[in-house]
Formats: C-alpha cells, sequence, structure tokens
C-alpha cells in the first residue's frame, strides 16, 4: 500500500488531537468570561498566561468556580471560537485517511458532565471538525495514537517521556517547551509530514 497515513504494519495511523489551546481558542473564550466572573475591566486581564491562570489574579483552587460558572452558565464548550485551521486542516488530513481520534481531559470536574459532554459534540459537529473517535481522558498515552497534537505543557512532556511523537502547539502556556511545535495548523500539518520516519515510511509504503 502507498500511503502516508498508513504505518509500516499496515495500519491506519491515529492522530490524536486535543482540543482546548489547539482546536478551540480557550483562553480568549475563559479570559472573557472571568472578566464577567471578576467584574474587571478585559484589559485588566493579561492574554500572556501561563496553565494555571495565576496573571488574573486566580487563588490556588479558585479555577474550579470560575470553571463550573463558565460551563454551566457561559456555555464555554459551546461558545469558544476555533482556532483558524482546525477544521480545514484536519479534514484534509482525514481525507488523506489519517484517523483523527480527539482527546481532551474536559472531565476533570464532577457534577455536570453531561453539559460539557453535550456543549462539546455539539462544537465538534458545529464547526465541523471531522472525527472518529472522541476520548474524555487524563492519561493521553493511553488512548494508543501515533502522533499527538497538545499544548499543555505536562502532557507533551509526558507524552513525549513515553516515547510518543507530540507536537506542542504553541501558546503563552508553553514558550518553554522544545519543538516539534507549531503555532498554526499548517504548520501541524508540515510537522506530520517531516516528521521522523515519515520518508522511511513512505519509501517502505511504495515498494
Ligand atoms: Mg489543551
Amino acid at each position: 500500500m502507498s500511503s502516508p497515513s498508513v504505518s509500516q504494519a499496515g495500519k491506519q495511523l491515529v492522530i490524536g488531537v486535543d482540543l482546548d489551546g489547539v482546536c478551540a481558542d480557550f483562553y480568549s473564550r475563559i479570559r472573557e468570561i472571568a472578566a464577567e466572573w471578576f467584574e474587571r475591566p478585559i484589559e485588566d486581564l493579561s492574554q500572556d498566561v501561563s496553565y494555571a491562570l495565576g496573571e488574573w489574579g486566580l487563588e490556588p483552587g479558585e479555577y474550579d468556580s470560575l470553571h463550573r460558572f463558565a460551563v454551566t452558565e457561559r456555555d464555554l464548550f459551546r461558545t469558544v471560537p476555533m482556532i483558524p485551521g482546525a477544521r480545514r486542516v484536519l479534514r484534509k488530513l482525514s481525507n488523506e485517511g489519517y484517523r483523527i481520534r480527539i482527546i481532551t481531559h474536559r472531565l476533570f470536574i464532577r457534577y455536570f458532565h453531561e453539559l460539557a459532554v453535550s456543549q462539546t459534540i455539539h462544537w465538534l459537529d458545529h464547526h465541523g471538525i471531522p472525527y472518529w473517535d472522541l476520548c474524555f481522558m487524563k492519561e493521553k498515552s493511553q488512548v494508543g495514537a501515533d502522533i499527538y497534537v497538545e499544548d499543555s505543557p505536562d502532557n507533551v512532556a509526558s507524552l513525549r517521556a513515553s516515547g510518543n511523537f507530540t507536537i506542542c502547539f504553541g501558546n503563552t502556556t508553553n514558550k518553554h517547551i522544545e519543538g516539534p511545535r507549531a503555532t498554526t495548523w499548517d504548520e501541524v500539518y508540515d510537522r506530520i509530514k517531516t516528521r521522523p520516519g515519515h520518508e522511511a515510511q513512505m519509501t517502505f509504503d511504495s515498494i
């Protein structure tokens, strides 16, 4: 078989795609909602945030309350904007034969899972994101993808430590993370096409 989307063993290659910070512009939407929640001008909330949003003055343990308000009262996962290019590039990869597996840890706070899941599914369809699998998981390496696209610094580090090819989707929370990195979806596509072993695989597949 001559296809870049099939492994040497003839298995369809799976791309594990994170949602928040990769497909969904989580930090811009949570900033709008946080301004409401704090009753502060949005300009007061830095756009140069780290993962725990400490720049906004959130106390340890306070994020959960903001998150609950955002999902249950402001439909966070239904109203978050799509990061440009996600639909187009994922559709292109899907059409090339890669299997798109969405992997998200959106169920990390208890008791409003139905809202979180239903908003997520609605959002994926509304934005035309192609996918066959939808995993709500903390341990992303357990879903067995061949290529990961992820923005959380801890997740990138742990995926790479367990030997997974992981593209770090760049934002202010992960500036310190080494490559391979991408700041646009077109760059994600290029990183997938130039990843180690890709040429050898294509050569093998072409034999
Ligand atoms: Mg993320």
